[in-house]
């Protein structure tokens, strides 16, 4: 007991004396070593000093680390003005103030600004995608706007390019916008190839095999969600990584019939904005570099019964649009 008496007077007149610890630690092990030589029974000693030099080790290995951390905020790319905007992404240790850069300089396309397209385009301008486009020859209807939550009543008639538009600036005034009033067909290889990732969010077959070409032609990942009724799916297309490109596990068209769109089979309100908004998030993740992002695997989400589960899908070494030979080069 008397030892123990020892050691906190030790720890007390240090900390009280504001005596350097190395040498408040040191008198601490030179008395533990004293009680040690003198007593009874030392593996009791022997246990509770091992104990105590590992709470000491985690501590200090915690201190080097936060010593270590560079804080945030110093990252040079994010404007002053913009840093208060992203807080809550700067602090994530996955995405700190690097993966906020890297947001900033992305380039994104994302097809189709319907029920998928909506939640994908107001949260990759609030987390501060830099350059977004936004392609769709669509116009705002009434019938949109029970899960479109992009447009607003007054924009009924317009482009839905141009509202969607505004509806990004309003809430992220430091993100850049371009519009396409039009579709994206394979011929836009090009207009692919200029940025770092492609979101599909279109709803019929034949747009999605148009935009899965033009982004295996160009090597660009596809982020793809689709939804009917209360079930969606996601993935992420991306032949270059060695995950399948949709040609490889939906190489056919579905019999007339068999995959009715959202306006023939209905669709749930918020069924878009869970799976556009899981689209963003994998966007986030590609982009900044951090986590898994579900290549190989896709996601199937019910509504209906609130399940969720993922399953794994493989590349075709001999898919028509992605086999060997049908990658630009460079
Ligand atoms: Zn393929």
């Amino acid at each position: 007991m008397i030892w123990l008496i020892l050691m906190a007077a030790l720890l007390v007149a240090g900390r009280l004396l504001h005596w350097p610890a190395r040498y408040v630690w040191a008198g601490v092990a030179l008395v533990w070593l004293a009680a040690l030589s003198v007593a009874r029974d030392p593996r009791l000693w022997l246990v509770g000093g091992v104990v105590a030099a590992l709470v000491l080790a985690y501590g200090a290995g915690l201190r080097h680390l936060h010593r270590k951390a560079r804080p945030v905020a110093e990252s040079p790319t994010i404007p002053d003005a913009e840093i208060d905007r992203y807080a809550r992404h700067i602090v994530l240790r996955e995405l700190g103030g690097p993966g906020q850069a890297a947001l900033k300089r992305a380039r994104v396309l994302v097809v189709g600004a319907g029920g998928l397209g909506a939640p994908v385009l107001l949260y990759l301008a609030a987390a501060g995608v830099g350059r977004i486009t936004v392609a769709d020859d669509d116009r705002v209807s009434l019938s949109n706007l029970q899960r479109q939550v992009i447009f607003a009543a007054r924009d009924e008639g317009r482009p839905k390019v141009e509202a969607a538009r505004d509806a990004m600036l309003a809430l992220n005034p430091h993100v850049q916008v371009q519009t396409l009033d039009r579709r994206i067909g394979p011929e836009d290889t090009d207009l692919i190839a200029q940025h770092d990732l492609v979101i599909d969010g279109t709803d019929t077959f034949a747009a999605r095999q148009a935009v899965n070409a033009a982004c295996v032609a160009a090597g660009v990942p596809l982020v793809a969600g689709s939804i009917a009724q209360w079930e969606g799916q996601l993935t992420v297309w991306d032949p270059r990584r060695d995950a399948p490109c949709m040609a490889c596990i939906f190489p056919d068209a579905p019999a007339p019939g068999l995959a009715p769109s959202c306006a023939e089979a209905g669709v749930v309100g918020p069924l878009p904005g869970i799976l556009g908004s899981m689209m963003a998030l994998e966007a986030i993740k590609l982009i900044a570099g951090t986590g898994e992002a579900l290549r190989g695997r896709m996601m199937i989400f019910d509504g209906l019964y609130g399940e969720n589960r993922t399953v794994k899908i493989r590349r075709r070494v001999d898919c028509p649009v992605c086999g060997s030979g049908h990658f630009r080069q460079g």
